[in-house]
């Protein structure tokens, strides 16, 4: 493994194709020709949040137009839609008014209706929220959650594990500290998670590479991540959009470092719904071995692009792969 010092030269000096082909080198050792993807539809149950992180154009407070909350039977019914679904990916905003029952419910009402799907949700910021609203210690929650029917838990709210940025962009939310925290209590009880990075707004390129170290040093004691998520920064209404949406260059070299530095990750994801389909096919190129999946419906970057996302269906992800020359695998 190269140094931080080597890793953050590798960045800045190392081209594109270069880092590219490290990455994707990696990537064959580990995975071959194979690309994974899954069916899965997301939920996201409210937009009502009691924080206001700078980089979200997705929260409201209550009285607000458009502010929403899912009763468990709107969910139940938008799920039962759905066929073959392999997998259920649930997250939202931190809403006072829901009482901790609502999650323990939702997750039992879905375990009974399909019994078969993995039910990924609630990230480590939602999950502290919980062990707040019930007093109970995060352990707990976890455990209870998991008799309920949870598989696993999504990536999201880790943004950028640096100080810095927190003060600036989400002074108000969970400690990255804390989000290591909870991220280890659920492998230490059996509950896989993934691992994300927010990018392409004001970090550093240090920064970056302090977060990706991290995350490899704690997958080392854990092994308990199954896939690292780096998520492009969507200035659009947002309190940042001033900013520019990240390039494809750095996007590409962000995917490469990734799969570099963290090749103890079972998976570095090409996230289609941030990056956009076209991007994330090249994106598997460049390290990344999983292009999510189907997702039906997402409201959290429709609610940035104002633009509804679309389905993106199984014959059409093969496609893609295939395209490329891979073999895709449903999981
Ligand atoms: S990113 Fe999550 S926690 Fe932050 S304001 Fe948006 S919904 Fe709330």
């Amino acid at each position: 493994m190269l140094s931080r010092k080597e890793l953050i030269e590798l960045y800045k000096k190392g081209d594109l194709f270069e880092l590219g082909q490290i990455a994707h080198e990696i990537k064959e050792k580990i995975h071959g020709k194979k690309y994974y993807y899954t069916i899965n539809r997301h939920i996201n149950y409210t937009n009502i949040c009691v924080l206001n992180c700078k980089f979200c154009g997705y929260h409201k407070k209550p009285e607000e137009e458009g502010a929403y909350t899912l009763s468990i039977e709107e969910i139940l019914e938008r799920l039962s839609q759905e066929n073959s679904l392999r997998e259920v990916h649930i997250v939202g905003g931190l809403n006072p008014a829901l009482p901790y029952d609502y999650y323990l419910n939702l997750i039992r009402k879905i375990k009974k209706l399909k019994p078969y799907i993995r039910i990924r949700a609630f990230t480590c910021v939602e999950i502290d929220f919980l062990s707040k609203i019930s007093k109970k210690s995060v352990e707990e929650v976890l455990y209870e959650l998991k008799e309920a029917g949870l598989s696993a838990i999504p990536g999201g709210g880790a943004e950028v594990f640096s100080e810095r940025i927190r003060k600036e962009l989400y002074p108000t939310k969970i400690s990255s500290e804390r989000w290591i925290e909870i991220a280890k209590t659920a492998h230490k009880l059996g509950i896989k998670t993934n691992a994300t990075l927010l990018f392409g707004h004001i970090e550093t390129v240090e920064e970056v590479v302090d977060h990706l170290l991290r995350l490899r040093e704690i997958q080392e004691e854990t092994g308990g991540f199954e896939a690292f998520v780096p998520l492009a920064f969507i200035p659009e209404n947002t309190e940042l959009s001033h900013l520019r949406e990240p390039s494809s260059q750095k996007i590409l070299k962000t995917i490469a470092l990734s799969r570099i530095i963290l090749d103890n990750f079972p998976h570095i994801k090409a996230y289609w719904v941030f990056l956009g389909i076209g991007l994330s096919q090249v994106a598997l190129l460049w390290g990344a071995d999983h292009i999510h999946g189907t997702v039906i419906e997402e409201k959290i970057s429709e609610a940035m692009k104002r633009e509804p996302v679309k389905k993106l269906p199984p014959e059409e992800i093969e496609k893609l792969i295939y395209e490329i020359g891979g073999h895709p695998v449903l999981i």
